[in-house]
Order: C-alpha cells, then structure tokens, then sequence
C-alpha cells in the first residue's frame, strides 16, 4: 500500500489578483483549512494585475458582467468606507461614437436606463468646450485617409473610475495571511501531479484503467501534495492545464500602456483637468470612437495612459521573457497617430513610461471562466475586465471550492458556480465593449 499524505487542503497556483481574492475567500469561508498560495515572482500582484490600467465600471449590458463588477465594486467601496484605502476616483467613463455607432448602441443604452444605470450625453460641441476634443477629424486630410469618424456625442457614466491596484492586492494578501493562509514567493509550479485515486505503486501510473487526479503540484523546490489545486496562473494557466490534457478556454494577448506627462504642456494639463464631469475635477476615462483607443487621466502621477485592445493580427502567445515588452511602433505609428487627431493637444508627445502585460482572453464570450475537474479548480479567463470583478470572481471560485452550487456576492446577491463553468455555462453577451 502507498502512503499518500496530503499536505493542504488546496494550493492555489498564482499571487495575482485573481488568485489572491480566490485564496482569502476559500480561507475565510474555510477557516479551518489548510491553504497554500504559489507564486514564482517575489510578491503579490507583480505580472498581468500589476499592468493594469486599473479602472472599473457598473456598466454593462450583460446582466452576468454587471452582476460580478457591480457587486465586486460595492465591496471595494464598503472596504474604503471601512477604512481600507483604497484609492478610489469616481472619474467616470466616456464613450465617444460617430453617428452610426451610436444610432446602433441607442437601444442598448435605452435598455440600460431602463434598468436604472445612469449615464449623460453630451453633445460634440460640449466636449470640444470642456476638454479640447477636435469632433470633426473628417476636415483633416490625414484623419480622413486613416478613416478615423467624425464624434457625434459623448456618454458618460459616472458610476466608474479607478482604483489603486496595488491596495487592493495587498488588501487580499494581508486578508488571507490573518485568517492563517501561507504563501510562498519565489517558487514556481513546473507541473501538477496526476495520480490514481487508488495508486497500486506500480511504475508509469496513472494507467488508463486508472480513475485519474490532481493530487498536488511540483515545483521547483519539490512536491507539495494537495486535496485540491487552484489554478489562478492568469496567463500561463493553460502551460500548466494541457500538460495534463485540460483546456482552459483562455489565451494571453499582449496589452500595452504608454504614458506620458503632463508637466510642463499646459495644453496637456488642461486636458487632464477638464472640468465639468466628476467631483475629481478631471477628464473621464475616456474612448475614442474607431478604433476605440483609450485614455486613462493618471492624476496620482500627473499623466495620461493611452492603450488598445488590438485583436486581429495580435497572437495569442506570451513573450519567452516573464516580462512582456511594450512596442515604440505601437504608440508611435498607432495609438498616438489616432489619438493626436482628436486630441491635438498631444501633438509631438512621447511617453516617458510604458509597459505590457497580458489579458487572459476567453475568445469564445470574453467572460471570466470556473470550473473543476480531477480536484483541479480554474479560475481566470477574466479578459481586461478581472480588477473590476475580481471580488466576485474569488467567492464564485471559493463556493466551487466549498462545494456550493450557488456564491453569495457582496451584498446577498447569489450566483449560479456553473455558469461561469464549461459544461452548463450560461451567460449574456456583452453590447458594450471597449
Ligand atoms: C494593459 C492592461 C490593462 C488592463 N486594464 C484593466 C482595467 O482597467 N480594469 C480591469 O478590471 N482589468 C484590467 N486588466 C485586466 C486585469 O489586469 C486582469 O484581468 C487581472 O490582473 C488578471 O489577474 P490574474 O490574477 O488572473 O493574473 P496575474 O496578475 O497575471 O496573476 C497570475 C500570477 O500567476 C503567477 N504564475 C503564473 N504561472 C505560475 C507558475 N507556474 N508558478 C507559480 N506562479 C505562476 C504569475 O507570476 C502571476 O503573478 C488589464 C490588463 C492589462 C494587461
């Protein structure tokens, strides 16, 4: 007979945000277990949760969407108003459309409101008083060539804004620690162990006649056995799933960010301080038109951050290196070429920070993914949206874990675990996509 000794109840296979939030709520709603987190860098948070521009909304088509960032976000709010701080900035967001997007997205925000989420429309002429936006890009030869529309209106939701990543982060990780859950930095999950429930001791095992399962990871300080394994791996969790033969339905796609500097532009401050929109006394985080590049006002650091989410022509691959690289060509060629049209104010700007990470997109409905399968639990799949819904996502992972078949969100809300699982899944389509 062969001795197998489970260590932990569960380890859980990454420190970012997703594994974290998982972690403190298995622990808390588990205070007797024995949970371990894994995580080859030196602290929490430090690959994709630490790239992110960190800006939430509680606006969504999908009820599924709003659900798990509207409940996500009330619980980081409750923390702050408890004290935690958090960082939060009630900048808002603002779509801008040319006339035949927003012809097409009126019954989506029509829908919206009758819900009950606010927004306001503002006119072009509005934005070009309140933040220098250039509306009519059409009367520019360059800007007509690279087919860029004309802004028809704005829409802002104030329900939304930013928030400081990093607290958050520490937020969980301290959380997890007092309620007695151990992590481990600086070690690195190469595999996980697949064994038979019943071994015999036999060389080569597990044999296919065998009932196989994850009884444990090896990393590269040695085995750690495990009733269960989490893996919240974020991009790199499907390295570690198809070695054994399971599929994540999520893939990394490089993002980027570029920042630059308002100091010293008085034309670039001004743009960040546009008055008019949020008790912040700043511009909203706001979307171009086509294609939707964004810009993010830094105001903790006096800058602006542009991004895009391209998809076509970008591979779903990481980068060899565990720090993706930002593109100069990307920003020079793309994002500013797009950008300066209608902002010119950003005429000549170059950024003097910039940085990359991954999304871990599920191209499928581009909503988060849980399930479980041989004591494996996959948390992830969380796409550019997992700060936001971060809360929710761990208490939907750590009901899995506890066996439940409906999580209580902050708030009382309940949610169905598989239906952010593979077999019964069953959630709405997102109308509103940046
Ligand atoms: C540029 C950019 C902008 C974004 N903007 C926003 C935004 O505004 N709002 C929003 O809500 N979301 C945003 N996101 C998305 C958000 O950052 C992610 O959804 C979220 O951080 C995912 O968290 P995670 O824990 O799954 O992944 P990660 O933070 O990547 O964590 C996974 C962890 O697992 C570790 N790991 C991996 N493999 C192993 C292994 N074998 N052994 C041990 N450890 C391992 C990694 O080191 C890492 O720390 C953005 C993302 C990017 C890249």
């Amino acid at each position: 007979m062969v001795l197998s000794l489970v260590e932990y109840d569960a380890v859980v296979i990454g420190a970012g945000i997703l594994g974290l939030a998982t972690a403190y709520h298995m622990k808390r709603e588990n205070p007797d277990h024995r949970i371990l987190v894994l995580e080859r860098l030196s602290g929490p948070g430090q690959a994709s949760t630490a790239k992110s521009a960190g800006m939430f909304r509680v606006f969504f088509y999908s009820r599924t969407n709003l659900k798990l960032a509207h409940t996500s976000v009330a619980f980081y709010k409750h923390l702050e108003e408890e004290g935690v701080k958090l960082g939060i900035r009630w900048v808002g967001y603002l779509w801008l459309f040319d006339e035949e997007a927003y012809s097409r997205v009126r019954p989506v925000l029509d829908a919206l409101s009758a819900r009950g989420l606010s927004y306001t429309v503002y006119e072009a002429r509005d934005l070009e008083a309140m933040m220098g936006l250039r509306a009519k890009v059409s009367e520019d030869e360059e800007a007509s060539m690279m087919g860029l529309p004309d802004v028809e209106c704005g829409v802002f939701v104030p329900e939304a804004g930013s928030i400081d990543v990093d607290a958050l982060v520490r937020f969980y990780e301290a959380s997890f620690l007092r309620l007695g859950g151990e992590i481990r930095y600086n070690t690195e999950v190469k595999g996980l162990l697949l064994e038979p429930r019943k071994p015999l001791g036999l060389p080569g095992e597990p044999f296919l006649w065998q009932e196989a399962h994850v009884a444990g990871v090896e990393t590269d300080k040695g085995a750690i056995r495990a009733r269960k394994v989490v893996v919240a791996a974020g991009a790199w969790s499907h390295k570690l799933l198809s070695q054994i033969g399971l599929e994540c339905f999520s893939r990394p796609k490089k993002r980027q960010m570029f920042s630059i500097r308002v100091a010293g532009r008085p034309e670039l401050e001004r743009l960040l301080w546009s008055k008019g929109f949020n008790k912040e006394g700043c511009m909203p985080f706001t979307i171009l038109p086509r294609p939707r590049v964004y810009i993010r006002p830094a105001i903790e650091e006096g800058a602006l951050w542009l991004s895009y989410a391209d998809e076509l022509g970008r591979p779903f691959e990481e980068e060899p290196e565990l720090e993706p690289k930002p593109e100069p060509e990307f920003y020079e060629y793309g994002l500013y070429q797009v950008a300066v049209k209608y902002f010119p104010q950003l005429e000549g700007c170059r950024p003097h920070a910039s940085w990359a990470g991954y999304y871990a997109e599920n191209p499928i409905d581009h909503q988060p993914v849980i399930f479980e399968e041989a004591d494996v639990i996959f948390v992830g799949g969380a796409s550019g949206s997992g700060i936001m819904k971060a809360d929710a996502i761990g208490r939907i992972a750590a009901a899995l874990y506890s066996g439940q078949e409906e999580a209580e969100l902050f708030g009382g809300e309940t949610f169905r675990v598989s239906d952010l699982g593979i077999k019964e899944r069953r959630v709405e389509p997102e109308l509103l996509v940046i």
